[in-house]
């Protein structure tokens, strides 16, 4: 084969497709349903939602855990440990990884994400409006905003912002710079919602995608050790005694410092979709083209495999 042409292919097998995968959420159930991701980056920032819920009883959110951006496919898939309590190739695979005193960094990049899976409509406009219910991968910070804010201003006495006919429409701003943050969270009652904006609302149990653990152990193969190069393993001890450490502990540090954490994790994924192609992974993936393509044609193999069995 010509090299040119090898080149190309080469280069074809290892593009990124332009996208994040929101592959925990059945998108193409949700698209049939005419529901849309919201996305938050809007002009000057200025968001205005009305949130809805599937039921009038218990949360009108759902709490997930996502593993994001994992492996040369750049794929997303829900915490198989942390969501159905089973075993979890990709959280298996970081302490594999932290067994071996690996790179924090790698190991940082495998950790789940919060998020919290809400519908709202664009109440920007009648045209935004009109575009119908958009499910959305709420950061921690929205969703709380939203939590702590509402109550009656007079009353004090808390209302439900999802209601019909007393609920809140919420503003809030997002601010891009070196990390994404939401400023400015106001909740106003508004005129009752129209009922086509909640009626039939499917259960957020229902638009889950329960991950293939082969697919997934498949993704997090590729994700391997950073080299340790001649100059930093003759870094001094302390901080090899740190690394060590951070391997060894770190449940309890998440623990410690929580809010940071999912920040820091919030505005890396609020990044990714908000412009793809500026998304710069730390992770070590595979080198080697050749193996990359190859696992990426195992991975469309048991993709396939599940479609044809569903
Ligand atoms: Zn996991």
């Amino acid at each position: 084969m010509d090299e040119a042409r090898m080149k190309a292919l080469n280069a074809g097998a290892n593009m990124s497709t332009g996208g994040s995968n929101f592959d925990f959420v059945d998108t193409s159930k949700l698209e049939r349903l005419g529901i849309t991701k919201y996305n938050t980056k809007k002009p000057k920032g200025n968001n205005f939602i009305r949130i809805v819920a599937p039921s009038t009883t218990g949360p009108f959110a759902m709490e997930i855990h996502i593993h994001t951006q994992i492996g040369s496919g750049k794929s997303t898939f829900l915490c198989m440990k942390e969501m159905f309590n089973m075993d979890c190739p990709i959280c298996n695979h970081a302490q594999e990884l932290r067994r071996q005193n690996i790179s924090s960094d790698v190991i940082n990049d495998l950790k789940t994400s919060r998020r919290f899976l809400l519908y709202v409509v664009d109440t920007t406009d009648v045209a935004s409006e009109d575009e119908g219910t958009h499910w959305f991968d709420c950061p921690p910070s929205i969703y709380k905003a939203v939590c702590t804010l509402s109550q009656d201003r007079r009353t004090g006495e808390k209302v439900d912002p999802t209601d019909p006919v007393d609920g809140r429409d919420i503003e809030f701003t997002r601010k891009d710079g070196k990390r994404t943050e939401y400023v400015g969270f106001v909740l106003t009652k508004t005129e009752p919602i129209p009922k086509s904006w909640y009626e039939d609302l499917p259960p957020f149990e229902d638009i889950l995608l329960k991950p293939d653990p082969d697919e997934m152990a498949l993704a997090v193969s590729g994700v391997k050790a950073t080299p340790t190069t001649s100059e930093s393993a003759g870094k001094s001890s302390t901080e090899g005694s740190r690394s060590r450490r951070e391997s060894r502990e770190p449940e309890k540090e998440t623990a410690q410092e929580p809010l940071e954490k999912e920040t820091t994790r919030a505005s890396r994924r609020e990044r990714v979709s908000a412009s793809d192609t500026q998304f710069e992974s730390t992770k070590e993936v595979v080198e080697d083209s050749e193996q990359a393509a190859v696992i990426k044609a195992k991975i469309a193999d048991v993709q396939s495999r599940r479609r044809r069995t569903e």
